[in-house]
């Protein structure tokens, strides 16, 4: 896809957002975050790893998960394979990436502020992501959280479910090895 092109696409999908069920009345529908996803994408891959950050929310970890809250860096996964968030911990590591597990959007906005994250790479459900595109300003070089610019990689969580939900932890785990985009 060309730059402008893309950029387009980015750019009308946030625009007919608002009025996105009237047109999905007459079938037009779209799938926002691979759109964002997509634009965004190069912009991702260039930011250095020490400046990228998985962000996971915390409805992705066990019932029974071990881990301390930290009011600094949100919940502290000790690796305890009760769920696939000790694994990815591994691999940031292993890549410079950094980690966090958040407790809540607004944590993750000053989370962004204090580690020097630029690009992040997270996950949410549709609801979140709407309620995100309401409350947020979202550009064409990124999207603002309090002072700062992020550029953005999102997963979609495969429940509307907070307390057992799910991702493709494969796709996460291929976006962290071969970038954004990468199979
Ligand atoms: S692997 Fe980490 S996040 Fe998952 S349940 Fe164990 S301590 Fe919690």
């Amino acid at each position: 896809m060309t730059d402008s092109c893309s950029r387009l696409k980015f750019v009308s999908a946030f625009f007919f957002f608002p009025v996105r069920s009237l047109l999905g009345r007459i079938g037009m529908r779209w799938d926002i975050s691979a759109i964002a996803n997509a634009y965004y994408r190069e912009e991702f891959n260039r930011v250095p790893a020490a400046e990228k950050a998985v962000v996971l929310p915390h409805c992705l970890i066990d019932e029974k998960c071990q881990a301390r809250f930290s009011k600094e860096e949100g919940v502290l996964c000790v690796k305890c394979e009760r769920c696939r968030c000790g694994e990815i911990r591994d691999l940031c590591e292993e890549r410079g990436w950094q980690f966090y597990i958040s407790p809540s959007t607004n944590f993750t906005k000053r989370l962004v502020q204090r580690r020097g994250i630029r690009a992040a790479l997270g996950a949410a459900c549709d609801f979140e992501i709407e309620k995100g595109i309401r409350s947020t300003r979202i550009t064409l070089r990124g999207v603002r959280l309090k002072r700062k610019k992020v550029i953005p990689q999102v997963l979609l969580t495969s429940r509307y479910d907070c307390l057992h939900n799910d991702i493709d932890w494969e796709l996460l785990r291929r976006i962290i090895l071969n970038g954004a985009g990468g199979v």
